[in-house]
This record gives structure tokens, C-alpha cells and sequence, in this order.
């Protein structure tokens, strides 16, 4: 193994370790809530942000609550699908179905 290669591991395990040892040097990012998808064409996984639901009125709120089987009080922010998508490698667009919602409940 040459020296240059060798300084460059040295550097890297040094830096694992200390990351390690003190999460506060390490960058910070702020997480969103996505819906992962796959494409129906190239098969590729996408992730996709989920959009926060508007609420008209009080009585909207309980409607969509209780469509997609969520508490307001307690999921704090209600969010929902995307209405379509963009696959990251074939660019193919999509429309899309909410994974907590069953369609069947409408046939009843
Ligand atoms: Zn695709």
C-alpha cells in the first residue's frame, strides 16, 4: 500500500472515531415527513415530500382526520400525497393513491 493511501485511511478512521465520540460536531439537518414510491416504468425508488393539508374550517379538519384515520390532537401536523409525482430517473409522471386511505370503505 502506497503512503498516500495510507495517510488518507488514517485520516478517514480518525474522523469516524471522533465523530463518534461528540454527535455535536457533526452537521445538523431538520428531517420532513416523505412518501416513498416506486416507478411503475424503471422500477426506481423516489421519495417525495408530503404536502401539509389546509384546513378550510373546523369541520374539514374532522373530515380529512377521519379519512385518513388520524388524530389531529395527537399526529400534530396532518399531511397528504403529493396528487402526482415525477420519477427522479425516467421523469415519467404519475398520479397517486394515500397508503393510510382504503378505497374499498367507498363501496360499503
Ligand atoms: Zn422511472
Amino acid at each position: 500500500m502506497d503512503r498516500e493511501r495510507r495517510d488518507l485511511q488514517e485520516l478517514r478512521a480518525k474522523g469516524v472515531s471522533e465523530g463518534m465520540s461528540d454527535e455535536n460536531d457533526l452537521p445538523r439537518v431538520h428531517m420532513e415527513q416523505a412518501f416513498r414510491w416506486f416507478c411503475p416504468g424503471c422500477k426506481t425508488e423516489n421519495f417525495d415530500r408530503a404536502v401539509e393539508v389546509e384546513f378550510e374550517s373546523r369541520e374539514h379538519m374532522q373530515e380529512v382526520c377521519e379519512g385518513l384515520g388520524v388524530d389531529k390532537y395527537r399526529e400534530g401536523e396532518i399531511v397528504e400525497v403529493p396528487k402526482t409525482v415525477t420519477c427522479r430517473s425516467c421523469l415519467i409522471l404519475c398520479t397517486t393513491d394515500d397508503p393510510r386511505y382504503d378505497p374499498e370503505e367507498d363501496d360499503v
